[in-house]
């Protein structure tokens, strides 16, 4: 593999206090040099990042790649293309997949599929429960050993969704025994926080906009009561749990309330609901259906605040891409769920930067950083020795989404049409480059020779 320079960008990590422009060297797979103007060796790759921004690659903690089972709606190399292509050089996918991934084999075919597609990682989530049916504690130890890096509850399993008795975690008992049992193997148990009893049935978010639509509404309140027992049960087991999504004011409060006792929670929000309200589903459109639903304008503005000071600590994109005709159905009936890889970037910079709330390096931290902090994830960092895992993107690009040129499967995006703010350049794994966007890669060789001709 020949070495590469990125030349010229801002070098952006916030883990090592770097704002610079310089040039960014990457051999062996590792971060060989950084400096003002690196001489290198003769024959590197050179990419041109003047104007852009070269930061450690995102990491998404949370994203559904449909494989095995659902082969036709994603599949491991689609969904590690589509994150590459979204400035994404590591993804951790759940494991609501048919058979559930809730054993050492079902794992280590997940770590083989994400090695042949050679584009963006993808680290295995393991289930909580066998078969995700909440009753007995799947085999944590085997499944790290096999390579998962968490737990999770996440996700209908596939072959019930149509039965609708997917369910995460219940019972307070099993959770407990998760957390105390995944503390064994420092991994986090990653929790979809839904009272289903208060939940069922339900579509959109419970408020006005339901009782107009004359659709059931899910209350703030499935969630929080989730939320509140999940911290307890941390302070009480002494492990880490993660809480998926979160989208409530209700439930950042709480967070911050478990964070000031010192309780080992973290959690994550999503593009989505840090852009979109439930106004979005006044035309019923499904593609503005998900779960945990799009909540008000207040709740909007809770975890924009809360994702400035730190309160959720990283974005993630709950990527669950979904089949066309499946979301053609009516709006309760429909599947939940839209794809974000390939928008999350764009949606972050659009609704976060560019509103004042975070900086490109606030943002860098929550989309990289502390993804691979908080996961014990390679990544993350720019320093010298680190994997070679670097997003190039361009803070200024306009663009408009266009689902149709997604490399994922899926198409199902609310922000179709929409103008956003921010693109992914090129994104570099180990080293190598898995994606790239119009930016050209000179060889070093080759301007010498120029040089020497001309
Ligand atoms: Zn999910």
């Amino acid at each position: 593999m020949k070495p590469v320079l990125l030349s010229g960008g801002t070098l952006l990590d916030p883990s090592q206090n770097l704002n610079e422009v310089g040039d960014l060297l990457l051999a062996d797979g590792e971060i060989a040099a950084r400096g003002g103007a690196i001489e290198g060796p003769d024959d590197a790759d050179v990419i041109d990042c003047d104007g852009l921004i070269v930061s450690p690659g995102f990491i998404d903690v949370h994203c559904h790649l449909r494989e095995p089972g659902r082969e036709d709606v994603e599949t491991i190399a689609t969904g590690a293309r589509a994150a590459a292509a979204g400035g994404f050089t590591a993804v951790c996918a759940m494991p609501n997949t048919d058979p559930v991934t809730d054993n050492q084999a079902s794992v280590g075919f997940i770590v083989r599929q994400a090695q042949r597609a050679a584009a963006a990682r993808v680290y295995p989530i393991g289930a909580i429960s066998v078969g995700q049916e909440g009753k007995v504690l799947a085999e944590f130890g085997e499944m790290v050993g096999a390579g998962a890096v968490a737990v999770s509850d996440d996700g209908k399993p596939v072959a019930s969704a149509q039965l609708d008795d997917g369910k995460p975690v219940a019972s307070a008992q099993l959770m407990r025994t998760a957390l105390e049992y995944a503390r064994t193997f420092k991994i986090p148990v990653i929790d979809h926080c839904e009272e289903p009893t208060l939940s069922d049935g339900g579509s959109m978010n419970e408020g006005i906009v339901s009782a107009q639509l004359g659709l059931k509404g899910i209350p703030a309140e499935a969630e929080e009561i989730m939320v509140i027992r999940d911290i307890l049960l941390a302070r009480l087991s002494g492990g880490h749990v993660h809480l998926a999504h979160v989208s409530t004011k209700g439930s950042v409060e709480l967070i911050r309330w478990g964070k000031e006792r010192g309780i080992n929670v973290t959690a994550e929000a999503c593009p989505h609901h840090l852009s979109l309200t439930e106004e979005s589903v006044r035309d019923y459109d499904t593609n503005a259906k998900m779960n945990p639903p799009l909540r008000t304008a207040k709740d909007v503005e809770a975890l924009r605040e809360a994702v400035k000071d730190g309160t959720i600590d990283l974005i993630a994109t709950d990527h669950a891409p979904h089949h066309y005709d499946e979301k053609e159905r009516e709006f309760a009936d429909a599947p939940n769920g839209i794809v974000g890889l390939e928008t999350a970037l764009a949606v972050a910079v659009t609704n976060l930067v560019e509103e004042g709330y975070l900086t490109f390096s606030d943002l860098v931290d929550r989309m990289a950083c502390s993804p691979a902090r908080l996961f014990k994830l390679p990544g993350g960092s720019l320093k010298r020795g680190a994997a070679a895992d670097v997003t190039v993107f361009d803070p200024k690009a306009r663009w408009k989404v266009d689902p149709s040129r997604f490399l994922s499967k899926g198409r199902n995006s609310p922000y179709n049409g929409m103008i956003l703010v921010g693109r992914t350049a090129c994104t570099i794994v180990a080293g190598s480059v898995v994606y790239r966007s119009g930016i050209p890669v000179r060889s070093r060789e080759g301007e010498q020779m120029n040089r020497a001709r001309g």
